[in-house]
């Protein structure tokens, strides 16, 4: 077999079959094809695409790149939720402990922020102490004990996806619904879980920006994960504007908590029960949906999820007095307000630039290699149809005297657009996406 020939045929229009998507892998992943044979391939799957089954048969090869977390002597049901990104996004640090608190065993490896989207590990990172990095063994443990494990990718895990990204990154080649797809559920297959619940976003602030566009990405994601024999559902929801109030990192540890203590706000805690209440119906630990949410619900207002992120605090070595004294967490040692220019309603607090400004503010990385600032971030004073008046603060920029500050400025300005008319506020989950009827069959 012959990159070349891989190459030409997927450039013609092709499929490839499994010993060709599984040479192209392994020739990734063991440098023994070139960059730019790799790359070349990557760009005649970005026109030519990849039907369902090479999209499958991908994710598999690159999922057999590595091992995969051997979760077999931990007893109970596995699952975990992975969310495309967005902003103020920080779902998992709230459903994580619900669902290990109803019962359910979370193994939930994340990832770091990138570009204008946060990342889940360096949230947790901003919490004194606390380590993401825990080993197969400290995984086991940790959820045999308390039933929650939040940890980032180690260098075992899909390293064909760590190749392909890089060299998609640099090669214009991200935008690409197999090659997405295969990259995130070669991960999340790898995780050695029973079910998975998908927060497929879309808007200005997520990764994909058009509704259809996502549509067919969770769709893509839930054949691949029922494929796989992981029971797989997705939501697409909306990323219009920053979810929850604070978008950061120390920030958005302390909304989850507050929100785990039943202070937080709406959108965040909707958004959270609901997936949380998801994975125990996927996982075949609740019958109903509403069964699923009322125990979700009862684990919020016990405080049995709050109890349950303490533990895996003081588990994962951090200071577990920061739950309820947030002054333990890190601080911005400035704050700037962005005023409303006029009065009317607040039209759009575009996530796109709120991220971007956040980024700017040191909370967030350009490059993989750069680190963040865990004081830094932004408070959101005002949602979009809210009515406002000239001067009322909408946003609080929180640095410590970064270099971007005027850059920051320009983008949390450019977020704002105030009108005289309420505006139409797309709801926040738009769609549920089931296994289709192929993938259950096949
Ligand atoms: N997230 C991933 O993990 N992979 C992609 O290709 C895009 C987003």
């Amino acid at each position: 077999m012959r990159a070349v020939d891989i190459i030409q045929k997927k450039r013609d229009g092709a499929a490839l079959n499994v010993p060709e998507i599984e040479f192209f892998v392994a020739g990734a992943t063991e440098s023994s094809w070139p960059d730019y044979q790799v790359s070349a391939l990557l760009m005649a799957i970005v026109l030519r695409g990849m039907t369902p089954e090479e999209t499958a048969w991908l994710t598999d090869a690159m999922v057999r790149s590595g091992t995969r977390l051997d979760l077999s002597s931990v007893s109970g049901v596995k699952v975990d939720k992975h969310s495309t990104g967005g902003v103020g996004d920080k779902t998992s640090l709230v459903l994580a402990p619900l669902a290990a608190a109803c019962g359910a065993r979370v193994p939930m490896m994340s990832g770091r922020g990138l570009g204008h989207t946060g990342g889940t590990l360096d949230k947790l990172e901003s919490i004194p102490g606390f380590s993401v990095r825990l080993s197969p063994d400290q995984i086991r443990a940790s959820l045999r004990d308390i039933g929650c494990a939040l940890f980032g990718q180690t260098s075992e895990i899909a390293p064909a996806d760590r190749k392909l990204y890089a060299l998609r990154d640099v090669t214009g080649t991200v935008e690409s619904i197999p090659l997405i797809s295969a990259s995130i559920m070669s991960k999340k297959l790898s995780e050695g879980i029973d079910a998975l619940v998908l927060d497929v976003k879309t808007g200005s602030g997520a990764f994909m920006k058009s509704e259809a566009d996502s549509r067919r990405l969770a769709q893509s994601l839930v054949d691949i994960g029922n494929r796989a024999g992981v029971r797989t559902e997705a939501f697409v929801t909306t990323m219009d504007t920053p979810l929850g109030r604070a978008v950061g990192n120390a920030v958005e540890v302390a909304e989850c908590i507050e929100t785990l203590k039943g202070h937080g706000p709406a959108d965040l805690e909707e958004l959270s029960v609901m997936l949380a209440a998801r994975l125990l119906v996927v996982g075949g630990l609740a019958a109903e949906e509403d069964d699923a949410i009322r125990r979700v619900r009862h684990a919020l207002d016990s405080g049995a999820g709050v109890e349950l992120f303490r533990r895996v605090v003081e588990r994962q070595g951090g200071d577990p007095r920061a739950i309820d004294d947030h002054s333990r967490l890190p601080k911005a040692s400035s704050r700037e307000v962005i005023d409303a220019p006029r009065d009317g309603y607040l039209q759009k607090l575009d996530a796109e630039c709120v991220g971007r400004a956040s980024v700017a503010l040191g909370a967030g990385r350009n490059r993989v290699d750069e680190g963040v600032d865990p004081g830094a971030g932004i408070i959101v004073r005002a949602k979009p149809g809210e009515r406002v008046h000239r001067g009322q603060a909408l946003l609080e920029l929180l640095h410590s005297h970064s270099p971007n500050l005027e850059t920051a400025r320009g983008l949390a300005e450019a977020s704002i657009e105030i009108g005289d008319e309420p505006p139409a506020i797309r709801s926040l989950v738009l769609e549920r996406i089931a296994a289709s009827f192929s993938s259950l069959t096949s």
